[in-house]
């Protein structure tokens, strides 16, 4: 294996000499040369693919985002920075990073504008009905849990799913925008430079790179710093089993050819401390269409764990982390719809007891779930998980079926949510929180917003607005 740090000692001979070096070119590494070249500052952007685009390519191009962007406004709807800080502060996960949320909700409505600026249009039309991307071209949608509890208690619910106007999968269209201006930028870029190495000083400072071009080496010098924009890990086997063995069991791994976690080693091996690197987005997408909100979720013990009209990010922690990833989503003749995304049904009987053998639930565990469910739900109530009344109605009309939830039998998809410990300029920190002089890095390859509870549209949005903030800082410096 080659060595992932070089001494500037062992460069022989620096093919190129630049100012700011981005490694990778995806969202976060787009916005980052973007501003880096914007600043006056020689850049370089590396990619080990034919072109740009990455997982944010192959994405539903959605972007989160609020506090009353002219979006919402043009849709009707009201936010703030400070409503959409309490929702991501008590949505986030564990301990999410307080002064990059801050950040984020506060600069949200001026990141929207310079999205469009970069001419990703956006069609102001609200569509209803979606948890992500929408059939249409409309704009603006829910991405996440803020209308259902408990978040609807903790922060004022807006739609923050911004979408680029092309319908059901907008990430081509938004990387086609991002990557044509930095290619009408001073910014360069570089294909099928794979980055292998950083070159480090003794004392700690980076000060380049080592990218293999079919098969040879060439040295990058970057006078400012060297932006690390490679995404996340999730197409990595060996450092998933050894950060997220539950995750190993998920099928659909979300994420292109480049998510191997190789930006994330190359930090480490500089020094770099990686954190969150247990956290993952798990989507277990059962409850589109909406309808089948009203069906219940189960365990292998036969009871609910979570109010079923969380956002579909939420239900698949839910089910994955907390119950060993055993469910099945049960519903009744009444309720019964075909799923959006394809998931077999696993069981159907006559009645409670006889879905409940069929499932091979402990005797009694489904029927006595239902029995209380049904109770409540008489009157639209739902004391135990607090689902909105809308999608609460009692499952009484046989026969009953249960959609297959459980990990290995079904559709799971799972990305990861650690990486690279930053600050909010994009500076990437050692194990005692000192930054590496040099270092810079944005997107997936570092720890972002959210560290678990995950809401549509995190990713590129935090990409976007902290890779612009890393290729300022970065060309900031001297
Ligand atoms: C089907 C699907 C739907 C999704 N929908 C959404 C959504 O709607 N909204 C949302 O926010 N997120 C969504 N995501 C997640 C989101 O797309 C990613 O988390 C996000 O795009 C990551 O952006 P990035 O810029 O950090 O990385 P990427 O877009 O993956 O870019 C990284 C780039 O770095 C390159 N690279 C990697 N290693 C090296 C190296 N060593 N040297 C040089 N180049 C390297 C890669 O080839 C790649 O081009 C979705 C993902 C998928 C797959």
């Amino acid at each position: 294996m080659t060595a992932r740090v070089r001494d500037p000692r062992e460069i022989r001979h620096w093919h190129e000499a630049v100012d700011v070096l981005v490694v990778g070119l995806g969202a976060a590494g787009a916005a980052a040369a973007l501003e880096a070249a914007r600043a006056g500052v020689d850049t370089l952007v590396l990619e080990r693919a034919g072109g740009g685009g990455g997982t944010s390519a192959m994405s539903g191009g959605v972007l989160y985002l609020g506090g009353g962007t002219a979006l919402q406004k043009a849709c009707g709807f009201d936010d703030s920075p400070e409503e959409m800080f309490k929702y991501l502060m008590a949505s986030c996960g564990e301990s999410p990073d307080e002064a990059k949320l801050r950040l984020y909700c506060e600069g949200s409505v001026a990141h929207y504008e310079w999205v469009v600026a970069q001419g990703v249009p956006f069609k102001e039309v609200y569509y209803h009905g979606v948890s992500g991307e929408p059939p249409t071209d409309d704009g603006l949608v829910w991405s996440g849990s803020e209308r259902v509890h408990p978040f609807h208690q903790i922060a004022r619910p807006a739609p923050r799913g911004h979408v680029p106007q092309l319908p059901n999968q907008a990430g081509p269209l938004l990387m086609r925008k991002l990557v044509a201006a930095v290619e009408s930028s001073a910014a360069r870029i570089a294909a099928n430079h794979r980055c292998v190495a950083l070159v480090q000083e003794p004392d700690g400072r980076v000060v380049g790179a080592v990218a293999e071009v079919f098969g040879e080496e060439r040295a990058l010098r970057a006078r400012r710093g060297v932006i690390l924009t490679t995404g996340g890990f999730i197409n990595n086997e060996e450092m998933i089993a050894a950060h997220q063995p539950l995750v190993s069991r998920c099928s659909f791994r979300v994420g292109a050819e480049g998510d191997d976690g190789s930006g994330i080693r190359l930090g480490i091996a500089a020094g770099a401390d990686a954190i969150h690197m247990d956290a993952s987005s798990i989507s277990l997408p059962v409850t589109q269409p909406w309808g089948l909100k009203r069906g219940i979720l189960v365990n292998a013990q036969g009871q609910r764990f979570i109010n079923e009209d969380a956002y579909y990010g939420r239900l698949g922690e839910a089910a994955l982390f907390h119950n060993g990833g055993h469910a099945w989503l049960v519903v009744d003749d009444e309720v019964f719809e075909r799923p959006d995304y394809p998931r077999d049904i696993a069981a159907v009987g006559g009645s409670p007891a006889e879905l409940e053998r069929e499932l091979a639930l402990p005797p009694g565990s489904l029927e006595s779930t239902l029995a209380l469910y049904n109770r409540h739900a008489e009157r639209g109530d739902d004391p135990v998980f607090h689902k909105l009344p809308e999608y609460v109605r009692p499952l009484v009309a046989p026969p009953f079926g249960a959609f297959d939830c459980t990990t290995e039998r079904s559709l799971y998809a799972a990305f990861t949510l650690g990486g690279l410990r930053s600050d909010p300029d994009g500076r990437v920190l050692d194990p005692d929180g000192q930054p590496i002089p040099g270092l810079f890095a944005a997107g997936r390859a570092t720890s972002g917003l959210s560290v678990g509870g995950y809401s549509s549209g995190l990713s590129l949005g935090d990409g976007t607005f902290f890779g612009r903030r890393a290729g300022r800082s970065a060309a900031a410096r001297s």
